[in-house]
């Protein structure tokens, strides 16, 4: 399978449950990348700051890139004048940095909250009451717009696991949905990589995180 058929199969698949396709490329040259663009491609992730913004350098400018891995706030700085969307934010301190480094641009950048629903200890995220919490000092930040929730299930083979961590954010996310706010709207849900997006599908994913699937392994 060549990226090309690859890519147009996710997006049609994907599309057919309303949710986007963020292709992600960390370790992989241009080259693929722009296989990937040519097939009509244009939501990219990458984990870190200085390897998204050589991408972004380098490549063609409608690109929109997606920052999905755990950001240092000293690393903020770098991705502020071009990033898309910031799908990990974890803490108020990240959350503050990203609202300044944006402001220094005149952009307004949009964040997902992450929220911890992986049983190991490793994974970065919110509890849920630290994430309502962030969520109420976060919309007096008015250069970051939130626009939903990201998670990482548990890396296992056990589906009925992930489909209960999954279970688990989107019932968060649809409550937070009812509640109205004008700084926030919850439209976004991250959820779904390779190996488990078709459990993250039936449980709203709305961009789902796809890397090895499309390039091979890394
Ligand atoms: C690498 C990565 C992915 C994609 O993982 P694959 O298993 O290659 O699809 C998704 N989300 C995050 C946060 C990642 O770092």
């Amino acid at each position: 399978m060549s990226i090309k058929n690859n890519i147009l199969l996710f997006q049609r698949e994907l599309g057919a449950h309303g949710c986007r396709l963020v292709a992600v490329t960390k370790t992989h040259p241009p080259e693929m990348i722009m296989e990937a663009y040519d097939a009509g491609q244009r939501i990219f992730g990458e984990n870190k700051a200085q390897e998204m913004t050589q991408k972004w350098e380098a490549l063609p400018k409608d690109i929109e890139w997606h920052m999905i891995g755990h950001l240092q706030t000293n690393k903020v700085k770098y991705i502020a004048p071009y990033v898309s969307m910031i799908h990990a934010v974890d803490s108020l301190k990240l959350a503050e940095e990203i609202n300044k480094q944006a402001a220094r641009h005149a952009r307004v950048i949009r964040c997902l909250l992450q929220l911890h629903i992986a049983e190991e200890e490793s994974k970065f995220g919110l509890n849920q009451d630290e994430l309502e919490a962030l969520l109420k000092e976060a919309v007096n930040l008015p250069h970051i717009r939130i626009k939903g929730l990201m998670g990482m299930a548990t890396l296992t083979s056990d589906e009925k696991q992930v489909e209960h961590e999954f279970n688990t954010i989107e019932t968060l996310f649809k409550s937070l949905q009812k509640e109205s706010h004008s700084q926030y709207e919850m439209t976004e849900l991250s959820i779904g990589m390779s190996g488990d997006y078709k459990i993250a599908l039936r449980h709203g994913s709305t961009l789902a995180r796809i890397g090895s699937a499309i390039f091979g392994s890394r």
